[in-house]
């Protein structure tokens, strides 16, 4: 799957989202992270309707008015208060969040403004009860370097996290308001960035650059990246909430694939002479009658409720719809989505994929007939409601007629195994208008000087301090400080003295290679290694037992590394009757004792260490061994 990524002209933009770990929320004095859950609290309203203030129509607002829907928000009274329910006007401007944000700034050579404004930005999906998010730019400009590439920084916002998206079904919404509210710096590139690795390196770069700040909240949920990837004669389309930064070269990589089949696609309709016009003027066709007595499922089930069936023609699509570049890259797949994000329609069907889940070729002959197709076109079907299932196959219609075109731009939602899915169409650019409810917050040049001479170290300076301090590499040094463990490490190298590099790839490592293979690593705590590390320095354990030790915590949640030791049969219980073993086998090779202590050393260790690999230290063993056998000499 690799391309040329300069010959496709690939440009990718980032927005980095990341929370930041205040004490409390951005506009009130709710806490950021709670040490408890209080009352509960839950209401609802209704889906605004969409209202620009300029009096514009925007597309994203539009899209989200045609839903009707009820909200449910759900929080509880140590985590909201009247400013996330929106029945009280913002408090400050959180001096702690600025703070930080400048920081970061400062890190990315950005300059920071010398007034902030809140901004209202329209969000009208429900995840903000006001309708808006309140979002303002500390800092314009700056770069940072990556790979020896100077990459452009646009500018440095801070704003409200928006309410959590708990369940989602037709007609209803459920949100929970606790994350509204938390700051979130986001950070926007240039789209300068050429190749899918490149964006991973910038991301990871800013990742870093973010840390340093020392008060960013880390863990799933807490990092959301937005990619805006683009090809030549393909469009610009906006990929929201990349989770997982290992995810995003895969991200941009699959959505090359997708502009490039869609541009196939388009050469290929355009070849077969297909017009906007054609697609335009096909009426939408009831064909209930067709399916009255058929075995899919999902058709009889809707036609039992008083559903229909209707069916758009799309003259000349044949195989275009099904054919796959990738999986899950199909334009079957466009138009199922577009139409799903739409109208929540569930039953859609194409004839590319036909006859199948339980539509006969027969029902696929008389489909044909009723709408008037040859085998060159295709047809797509969606049984719900009269009304619902005509919005949708619109949407289809809509979507048919932009493949004539080429790449829609959009907004996209990514999914965890890369692909991306049709989220909405991009919002207009009139879409800000001044927060009237807070004043501007000044930003003096005497305190930006402050801040300036008081940066925290890069990580790549700390990196390098550490690497010098314990004699370790560069990438192990980097290991430690993404899994955050350096403050773990130099306690263990403390209390232990044992061998940094022993040290620093048990915890690397082993813990990498744990969760690789789907262990709940997330139950090793600190005190776990440090108790290991001591069994270690102490003799009792050896370090080759690391692996199976973590491994047994992980699967026996709350235990300790006694109980972990002992399960495994690694205790000093257990020293006793390696004393044994070993004088069993003294005695069973007494004459080569007696003869060649030396080689009688070698061959009585070579037998244990059959058995006590990885669970005695071998030099401790061999002491046990050597005092014994030239003990028995003597
Ligand atoms: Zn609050």
């Amino acid at each position: 799957m690799e391309h040329d990524y300069r010959k496709i002209g690939l440009k990718v933009g980032l927005e980095i989202h990341r929370q930041l770990d205040t004490i409390h929320k951005l506009f009130c004095e709710c806490p950021t992270d709670p040490h408890e859950t209080g009352r509960e609290i839950v209401f609802t309203r209704w889906l605004r309707e969409a209202q620009s203030e300029l009096g514009e129509v925007d597309p994203a607002a539009v899209f989200e008015a045609k839903k009707r829907k009820k909200i449910f928000y759900h929080g509880d009274d140590k985590s909201i208060c009247l400013v996330e329910m929106d029945e009280e006007p913002p408090h400050d401007l959180n001096k702690e969040a600025v703070e930080i944000s400048l920081i970061a700034s400062l890190l990315m050579n950005s300059n920071p403004v010398d007034e902030i404004h809140v901004m209202r930005k329209i969000v009208i999906d429900g995840s903000n009860t006001t309708g808006f998010q309140r979002t303002c730019i500390v800092a314009l400009g700056g770069w940072i370097e990556v790979a020896g590439k100077k990459i452009p920084i646009q500018t440095i916002c801070l704003e409200e996290d928006a309410a959590k998206i708990l369940e989602q079904k037709r007609g209803e919404v459920h949100y929970d308001l606790r994350r509204l509210g938390i700051p979130l710096i986001e950070v926007s590139t240039a789209p300068v960035i050429e190749s899918p690795k490149e964006a991973y390196e910038v991301a990871y770069a800013i990742g870093r650059l973010l840390r340093a700040t020392g008060k960013v909240k880390r863990g799933i949920g807490t990092i959301r990246q937005d990619l805006n990837v683009s090809i030549r004669d393909g469009a610009l389309v906006e990929i929201k909430g990349v989770q997982e930064l290992e995810l995003i070269p895969k991200v941009v990589e699959l959505e090359i694939v997708r502009q490039l089949h869609l541009l196939r696609i388009k050469e290929e309709l355009l070849g077969r002479g297909v017009t906007v016009e054609e697609i335009l003027t096909q009426p939408i066709i009831d064909v209930t009658d067709v399916f009255v007595n058929t075995n899919s499922k999902i058709l009889k089930k809707k036609i039992n409720e008083g559903c229909k069936v209707l069916a758009l023609r799309l003259p000349k699509f044949s195989g275009l719809i099904g054919l796959e570049a990738a999986p899950g890259i199909r334009l079957g797949v466009e138009f199922a989505s577009r139409a799903r994000a739409w109208t929540e329609v569930e039953g859609l069907f194409h004839t590319d994929e036909l006859p199948g889940y339980g539509i006969t070729v027969e029902e696929v002959n008389n489909l044909h007939q009723k709408t008037n197709s040859n085998d060159i076109d295709a047809i797509v079907i969606v049984a719900d409601e009269e009304e619902r299932a005509r919005e949708a196959l619109e949407c289809v219609r809509e979507r048919a007629i932009e493949a004539l075109h080429g790449v829609p731009s959009e907004t996209r939602a990514a999914r965890p195994d890369g692909t991306t899915i049709y989220m909405r169409p991009r919002p207009g650019a009139a879409r800000m208008y001044p927060e009237t409810d807070l004043p501007p917050y000044p930003i003096s040049p005497e305190y930006i000087s402050r801040l300036r001479e008081n940066l925290p170290p890069t990580l790549d300076e700390v990196a390098k301090k550490l690497a010098e301090k314990y004699n370790l590499s560069k990438q192990i040094v980097d290991e430690l400080i993404d899994m955050e463990k350096v403050d773990l490490f130099e306690k263990v190298f403390d209390e232990t003295k044992l061998q940094p590099t022993i040290i620093a790839s048990i915890l690397t490592e082993h813990v990498k290679s744990l969760k690789r293979e789907g262990a709940r690593v997330e139950e090793l705590k600190d005190e776990h290694f440090i108790e290991f590390f001591k069994l270690v320095s102490e003799g009792i354990v050896a370090k080759e037992a690391a692996y199976d030790v973590f491994k047994w915590l992980t699967e026996n949640p709350g235990k300790n590394i006694l109980e972990a030791v002992d399960a495994l049969g690694l205790g000093p219980a257990r020293m006793d009757e390696v004393e044994e073993k070993i004088a069993r086998l003294i005695d069973l090779h007494k004459e080569i004792v007696s003869i060649n202590p030396g080689k009688a050393i070698s061959i009585i260790m070579g037998e244990l260490m059959k058995e006590y690999r990885g669970k005695i230290d071998g030099a401790r063993l061999h002491r046990m061994v050597s005092s014994k056998v030239y003990g028995q000499k003597s």
